[in-house]
């Protein structure tokens, strides 16, 4: 009998949790089962004590056969089939924090050759793989249904559709928005678009505050009114708050709010704010992270009370996690306006610090064709948790994964350089903790 790989001990008021994420297993013990599990680890002969460890076993979390748990592998090739377009870096609103601090310095809006071409991309490679579905996106670094962007995204999906027909493919189209749009807008998107994911902060003071209009106004009842028509509608959509230091002890108040206006939405992604962009020159400020797994935990038992899910990112313990998120995998490929290739959405500038580790590829306006930095796409593809020295003894590795790589880089200066990340560990920690915590109540002690 020996114990499971990467098995670890949190010491809990008087007791001890065990956890072995990879058996997805946890259990509360007391000091003297921790004794036995460190003289089965040094290699002792525990004799009849075994007996003690039968719940244990019968968990997988100690073990005469280790059979080895499958890990997410990335295809060896980059060949996207999910293609999400940037059309400008404008938007109609300033939020206090906008990661890409936009409507200033924009830059040119996306042409329709590089859309064009980048779905042609996605078409040739979704036909190669023999997949029966091909998907098209848009997001912000700014607002994609601004109307001046309008004229691009139309005549995009016209294109993406034909193309997705000529060739047999289901189409599936999407957006991120911040809900400004004109009503023209909105009927033609509820129209065209499968799924919408609404960046929305709750309550009117909240929302009013930290996303206001280019001109100063609150968006509120502007972002109110596109719900409304969804409802009625029934059109698929989300709804998704940053939680600022300002924000973080109304998380249930959000989830109460959201629940109210969109009663068809199941579950509430609740993300913490990380300071970059505009929170520079609004000294907006992420929340404690000690505030954040509070009202988070509790916007979590007020969900569960409707039936529903309230969840952080790095807060899933019913898998088995090893690479943060689909940078440069899962298919993903994201177009800036001027054609460069990003492989993260917080990186939209070719100014930004973090441009030489994220942006992977261009479109090369002489061969119409894109063009990929391998050196960078294998980079980012070999960042896993088990490559990451400072996550190698963290027990919620195998939920985090190693946290955002652009979040990460930006605090470190490295993709594999997690030791920076202090409050965004604490934050991960202290919700995995208490959620194991809620996993050994009742009858769930398994
Ligand atoms: S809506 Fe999005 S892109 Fe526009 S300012 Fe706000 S965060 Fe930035
Ligand atoms: S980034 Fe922090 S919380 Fe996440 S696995 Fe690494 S050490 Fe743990």
């Amino acid at each position: 009998m020996h114990l499971t790989k990467e098995l670890f001990v949190i010491p809990h008021q008087k007791k001890f949790i065990l956890y072995a994420p990879l058996k997805r297993a946890v259990a509360e013990v007391n000091g003297d089962i921790v004794h036995l599990l460190k003289r089965l680890k040094v290699g002792e002969d525990i004799g009849d004590l075994e007996k003690n460890l039968s719940q244990l076993k019968h968990v997988g979390i100690v073990t005469d056969d280790e059979i080895p748990t499958t890990k997410y592998v990335p295809e060896t090739e980059y060949s996207p089939t999910v293609v999400t377009l940037i059309p400008s870096l404008d938007c109609n609103l300033r939020c206090i924090y906008c990661y890409s601090s936009a409507g200033e310095n924009a830059g040119k809006p996306m042409s329709i050759e590089v859309a064009k071409s980048a779905i042609d991309l996605a078409i040739k490679n979704a036909r190669a793989k023999g997949e029966k579905e091909v998907e098209l996106g848009f997001h912000g670094g700014g607002e994609p249904f601004l109307n001046r962007n309008m004229g691009l995204v139309k005549e995009a999906v016209e294109y993406f559709r034909d193309q997705a027909e000529l060739y047999n493919l289901e189409p599936g189209i999407s957006s991120v928005t911040n809900g400004v749009m004109s009503q023209d807008t909105l009927e033609w998107v509820a129209d065209n678009f499968d799924e919408l994911s609404i960046s929305f902060d709750g309550p009117q003071d909240i929302q009013d505050k930290q996303r206001p209009t280019a001109s100063g106004e609150g968006s509120f009842s502007r972002v109110m009114e596109t719900i409304r028509c969804l409802e009625s509608k029934k059109f698929k959509y989300n709804l998704k708050p940053v939680i600022t230091k300002d924000s973080v002890s109304r998380m249930p108040e959000i989830v109460e709010f959201f629940n109210s206006i969109s009663p068809s939405i199941d579950h509430f992604p609740l993300e913490p704010l990380f300071e970059c962009g505009r929170c520079k020159t609004s000294k907006t400020e992420a929340p404690a992270p000690e505030d954040f797994v509070k009202y988070l935990l509790k916007a979590r038992e007020f969900a569960a009370k409707l039936g529903k899910t309230a969840r952080y990112a790095c807060s899933e313990v019913e898998g088995v996690y090893n690479y943060f998120c689909g940078a440069v995998d899962y298919g993903f490929f994201f177009v800036l306006p001027e054609g460069d290739v990003t492989s993260c959405l917080e990186i939209c500038r070719k100014s930004d610090p973090r441009a030489s580790a994220f942006i992977i590829g261009k479109y090369d306006w002489d061969t119409k064709e894109f063009v990929f930095y391998e050196d960078r796409i294998k980079n980012l593809r070999s960042r896993n948790v088990d490559r990451i020295p400072h996550c190698a003894d963290c027990f919620a590795k195998y939920n985090c994964a190693g946290d955002c790589p652009a979040r990460c880089y930006t605090q470190s200066g490295s993709l594999f350089d997690t030791s920076k990340n202090t409050d965004r560990c604490r934050m991960t920690q202290g919700v995995i903790k208490n959620i194991l915590l809620e996993k050994l109540k009742g009858d769930n002690k398994k």
